[in-house]
């Protein structure tokens, strides 16, 4: 076992143990998707802490706890239609990939959706569809989704995503005034509409778009 994969067990033991993850398909996901080679070269030997880390264009590549709890909220089987928006480094979406049938993933900055296009595919994502784009208006051809992750923060709840949402679906997403009083967000939409509960306080980078 390399330095890495033992340090990514840990972490994913570490998550565990302490009870806020209880998804254990999505621990093995964790277990089994790498985030050193979603991280800047010269940051990747921390890859295992629990924390975010800027990537270019002024962002960050999520918290593992995070990514982690919007995965179990999403309580994928393997057999669905995911969107994310957010795409960033790509390493939410190549764990997206791992526990949900398609992924379609949206970033508005050039540079990272081509450097994680690129990346998901040497690391055998090839599936993982990359665009680039204002995600907040989803993608209508792909549509409709089983589950979305909005992977930074918005103000509201952008009405294309929830109309993109298959009736028995599911979105998690950051809501706040700003970055420090954002709540995460679950929507499901079922037959007679959408229905939404406020959980934890998180703390995003924001969601720019229309
Ligand atoms: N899931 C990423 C997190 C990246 S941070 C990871 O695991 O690394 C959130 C990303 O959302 C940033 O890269 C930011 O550029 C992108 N973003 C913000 N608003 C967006 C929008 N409207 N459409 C697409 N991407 C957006």
């Amino acid at each position: 076992m390399s330095e890495f994969e033992r340090q990514r067990h840990e972490l994913v033991q570490h998550l565990r143990e302490r009870g806020d993850i209880r998804s254990e398909r999505v621990l093995a996901a964790l277990a089994r998707v790498p985030r050193e080679p979603f991280m800047d070269p010269a940051q990747a030997e921390q890859a295992y802490a629990n924390r975010p880390f800027p990537i270019p264009c002024g962002q960050t590549i999520s918290q593992p706890w995070i990514v982690a709890r919007m995965l179990e909220l999403l309580e994928l089987s393997g057999d669905e239609r995911a969107l994310e928006v957010g795409c960033g480094s790509g390493y939410a979406a190549a764990l997206l990939a791992e526990l949900a049938r398609v992924v379609v993933t949206i970033e508005r900055h050039a540079p990272l959706a081509d450097t994680a296009r690129e990346r998901l595919r040497g690391l055998g994502f090839a599936g993982v569809e990359v665009r680039c784009g204002d995600g907040t208006l989803g993608a209508a051809d792909s549509a409709p989704f089983d589950a979305i992750l909005v992977s930074a923060g918005g103000t509201r709840i952008p009405p294309a995503l929830k109309e993109q949402l298959r009736i028995g679906g599911r979105m998690v997403i950051p809501i706040g005034p700003r970055t420090e009083e954002q709540r995460l967000m679950r929507v499901m939409r079922r037959a007679d509409g959408w229905h939404e509960e406020s959980l934890e306080g998180v703390r995003f980078v924001p969601l720019v778009g229309s």
